[in-house]
Parts: C-alpha cells; structure tokens; sequence
C-alpha cells in the first residue's frame, strides 16, 4: 500500500472512465489524472485508499505516443475537457473500446456478435471549434477588474480564458465587449458566495448552417444600467440575429433564468440539420455539436430503415429533433418529451418545415407509453413499428423497457450518452425477445470522454424465438445428472475460452460427435423450424469440453 505524498515512477497502462491514466505499483493501482496511457510518468500520492489511490502527474520522463500538444493553455485546470493530450485517434479508440467493454459486461452481448455488430466509431474530421453553444461565467479578479472564463473542474473557480478551444471564434469578440462594457460603466460581476454583483453569465449560440449569432446576458437583477452601449456594439458583429437578457436572482448552479426579454433582433436564431430547420431561442434544448448531430440522427435514421409505411415513436424527444427527422420516411411519429417547453418548440419546428405526420406528448415516456398502451394489452392506437429512445444518462425506465417488449415493435433504435446504462438496458431487452443487430458510438464531444452511441436491436424472429426456448425448457427437464454436465462444460468454456455457450449448442454438438442425446433433444416437428446453428469457434470448444470429461 502507498501512502500520501509517496511518489513513484510508473507506466500508464490504461485509460480510467474519466479519461485519467492508470498504472500500478506491484498490485497496488494509481489514478493519474492528465497522464495519457504509454506516458512513463513521475507521480505523487494525493489520496490513498488501500487497494488503490490518486495521484498528481508530477513530471513525464518518456512522452507516450500517443500524447499530443493540447490546443488550450487551460487543458488541464479547466473542468470542460480530460482528454486534449491524447491524440485524438487514440481518443478515438478509448471511446469504441468503453462502448464495446460496456456491451460485453454489463450488458453480456457475446464477444463474437459484438465483433459483428460494432461498426468503426464516428468521429470528426476537425476535432475543434465544434460547439455551437458556449456559457462562460463571470468573476472579479483580485484588482477588482471583472473577467470571464470556465469553472475549473469539480469546483466553482472561474479561471479567466474567453478563447475556449472548442468554441467558435466570435465568442471571444463578444466577451472582449461585454467585458469592456463593464469596466467602462462599473457594472459588477456577480458573486456567488456574496450573491452580490449583476452580471452572471453569458450564453451565446451560433447556428452553424446560417452563420446566426445569439447572445443572452444572465443577471442578478432586472436592468443593466446604459445597455444601449452594449447592445449597439454587439449588434454590428456580422450574423448578430437575436440578443436578449435572462433574470435569474436565484442563489443556485441554475444557468439561466426561466425566462427571458429581447434587447434587439429576434428572439431566436434558426439553424439546419439535414434538410430540417429549427428555430433554437435562448431557453431551448439544441444539440451542441451540429456536424456530428446530423451523424447522430444519419445513423438513427439508416437503423431504422424505414420505408414510408411505418408508426415510430421517439421518446426523449427533445425539441423533436429526432422525431422530424424521421418523418421524413415515415408514416406517423409521435414524440414524448418531459419538458413542456421542448414540446412547443417541437411543434413550432414541425410547423415551419411543413411537416404534417408528427405529434407530441407532455409526459413522463414511461407513463405516457403504458397510458397510451393501455394497461392489460395493447390496442391498435399503440401500435409501433420503431421505437426509438434518446434518454439522459440514468437511462431507461424499467416501466417504459416493458411497455417496449409489450408494444414488440420490429425494431428498437436506442440512442444512448451513457455506455453504462445503455448496456443495462440492452441486457434487459436481449432476454425478452430482441438482439443486438448493429452498433455504432459517435464522437459527439471530441477533447471529452463523452460518447453517444447508437444500437439497433431488432424483434427475434417469434416462431424461432420460441420454438427454441421450448427446446431449451425441455432440455432443462433432462436427468440431474446430465443436466450438471451441461452446467460443468458451460462453465469449462466460459473459463477456458471466454465464450458463453448455451444447452442448444452444446447439445447439437454432443449430438455431432454421437453421444446419445436422449428423447428430449427434440425439435420441432415443423418443417420451417429455424434453430441457431452453434458455430464453428463454440463447437470447438464444447468438442474440447467433452473431451475434458472424458466424454468422447
Ligand atoms: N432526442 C433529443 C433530446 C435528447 S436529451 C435530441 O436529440 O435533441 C434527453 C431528453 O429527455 C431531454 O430533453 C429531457 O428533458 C428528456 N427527459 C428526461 N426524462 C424524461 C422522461 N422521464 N420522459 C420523457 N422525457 C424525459
């Protein structure tokens, strides 16, 4: 065990969930935070725990390989990216490989479907400047001049940078102004800890397909004194469309207020995505990188393979993002979305492009989808022939998982922020009645450990379905003894080989080899009967299970 402030020399060997380096002293393991994995790294001790511990990147005797320049000064102290020293391949494969590890032990998809299913990560081909949305805070330095810039991570100190990497570069033009404009008037940054001072953030918007410009200024109060010199710089930058101020007096980490007032222009600025338009306003939900957006909703869209004739649902829709993009190929969407504002923007950007086949519910998904469903069966009403789900990171409601399986839509397409809880999910659909048919995870927040991914799960083909879990039923019944033999080489093969195999395979197998099967290896009379075929990797390994115990 190590102790705090010991230090040692140590090579990176893996990457943490939160983008740290790990490597290990004897057995005991070391959290690195800003170490890329190949770094040889001197190290000291911050916290230690007894089978592991934090500890600070002290100096790099030897530069991994895969450990590049970060673009932003701030890299390390601000709490928006972990990962801008790894080079961004590498960051690449960090990510299909958390989606993948997920996939296999939480959500127990066979190492060999997932080498089928899982397509090459998406990711972008500029890694910078992709944010279509930036929010800084606002501080006063120990001169008392106001500055502005990024919480640093897990805490709440503002270090001063107005030129974010990730960013686009008018966000550095805006804040030089605001930050002018307060200086020359006396306007005070708000405190958080006094609750004291005006100015507590800035949000700006850039539509990426128009060029539009949004900025909505968040105050402790209801004016800012002389905002006409403010507002008569701003609104010359070119692409200015809407600038506005939101009240919030509120002593939280809430953003923005709950409402907001135009100071000049619109009150929105309208971006594309595809061919669909959306009028974003400050209080809207958008997504915040558009280019992988339209990745996102491509692959959601490919998934569903959808030809005119279907009824989708898109639950978490948002502000129907999702769900208009679909309607473009389907018959009829409907969206559910919690938030009763999303839902009127939803309808609005269904409006404005002319699209008729869409509607939306208020609601909690996994109360709006069984109401709808009907509490017993299922009426024709909730008929489904995709389902799609996009939700937060705790991901699916257990409720809503089973109305899903009831509803037995062909296909689910589950779009996903966090492997984690996707993986839980796809667990629970996989054993009732579904299969993981593709997955793709897509760079949405390069310099970020984030990932979306994107799985399609279709229905298992019903008379295959349970013609075999009958099979399997009947298998069970087989005498104790035997029965503990198909436990013994399933656990052999799963030791051995890393490889799941089930009593069909096993059996198919023994009977391949000619040992007796027994009057309950039957299958199903019916000519058309479809059974899985265990394949070759499995049958040698259950071949060398039998001959293990010595049974061939
Ligand atoms: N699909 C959209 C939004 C996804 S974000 C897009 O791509 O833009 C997830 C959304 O789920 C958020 O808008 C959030 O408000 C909503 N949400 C959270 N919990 C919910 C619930 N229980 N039922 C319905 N929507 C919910």
């Amino acid at each position: 065990m190590m102790q705090k402030n010991d230090t040692a020399v140590i090579e990176i060997i893996d990457i943490g969930v939160n983008g740290e380096g790990i490597g290990k002293v004897g057995g005991y393991t070391l959290f690195v935070k800003d170490a890329v994995i190949g770094d040889q790294v001197e190290v000291k001790v911050m916290k230690a725990k007894k089978n592991y511990g934090y500890a600070k990147l002290m100096r790099i005797l030897e530069a991994s390989v895969y450990r590049t320049e970060p673009r932003c000064r701030y890299a390390r102290q601000c709490g928006g990216c972990q990962i801008q020293e790894m080079a961004y391949d590498r960051q690449l494969v960090f990510k299909e490989q958390k989606v993948r590890e997920d996939l296999e032990r939480i959500g127990g998809v066979d190492k060999m479907i997932l080498d089928k299913v899982m397509e090459p990560i998406a990711g972008m081909e500029q890694p910078f400047g992709y944010r279509n949305k930036a929010q800084f805070p606002f501080g006063t330095d120990k001169s008392g001049e106001p500055y502005a810039g990024f919480y640093a991570g897990r805490t709440h100190d503002i270090i001063a940078n107005t030129d974010c990497a990730l960013g686009v570069p008018v966000n550095r033009t805006i804040l030089e102004i605001i930050l002018d404009f307060m200086k020359k008037n006396g306007i005070r940054a708000y405190n958080e800890k006094t609750g004291d001072g005006l100015i507590r953030h800035v949000l700006m918007r850039y539509g990426f397909a128009t060029d539009e410009i949004m900025v909505c200024l968040v105050i402790n109060g209801g004016e800012i004194p002389n905002v006409s010199w403010l507002v008569d710089r701003l609104k010359v930058i070119e692409g200015m469309t809407s600038i506005s101020v939101s009240v919030n007096t509120a002593r939280t980490n809430v953003i923005m207020g709950d409402s907001y007032r135009v100071l000049w222009g619109q009150s929105y600025i309208t971006d594309c995505i595809g061919e669909i338009k959306y009028q974003i306003s400050p209080l809207s939900f958008y997504q915040v990188n558009p280019v992988q957006t339209e990745t996102l909703y491509s692959t959601v869209l490919e998934y569903a393979d959808l030809n005119g004739s279907e009824t989708v649902w898109d639950l978490y829709c948002g502000i129907g993002t999702i769900s208009l993009f679909l309607a473009q190929r389907a018959k009829k969407v409907y969206g559910v979305e919690i938030i009763p504002q999303a839902i009127e923007d939803a309808r609005e950007n269904a409006r404005i492009n002319g699209i008729n086949n869409v509607e939306f519910f208020v609601g909690r998904a996994e109360e709006v989808l069984p109401e709808y469903c009907g509490s017993s069966t299922c009426d024709a009403g909730a008929y489904a022939d995709v389902i799609v789900v996009d939700p937060p990171r705790k991901g699916c409601d257990s409720v809503l998982l089973d109305t899903i399986v009831k509803m037995q839509p062909e296909k689910i397409v589950y779009v996903s922020c966090d492997p984690a809880t996707l993986a839980r999910d796809v667990k629970m659909l996989c054993g009732s009645g579904y299969e993981v048919k593709r997955v793709r995870a897509v760079d949405m927040f390069p310099m970020t450990v984030h990932v979306e991914t994107v799985v399609l799960l279709s229905k298992l083909n019903t008379k295959q379905h349970i013609e075999v879990e009958l099979n399997l039923d009947e298998l069970d019944l087989t005498a104790a003894e035997s029965k503990a033999t198909y436990d013994e080489i399933k656990a052999y093969v799963l030791e051995k080989y890393g490889l799941k195999v089930s009593s069909l395979y096993i059996s198919q197998v023994k009977r391949k080899c000619g040992l007796d099967m027994g009057q309950n290896y039957n299958l199903s009379k019916k000519e058309d009967a479809k059974v899985p075929q265990c394949p070759p990797e499995k049958e040698a390994a259950i071949v060398e299970a039998l001959k293990h115990f010595h049974m061939i």
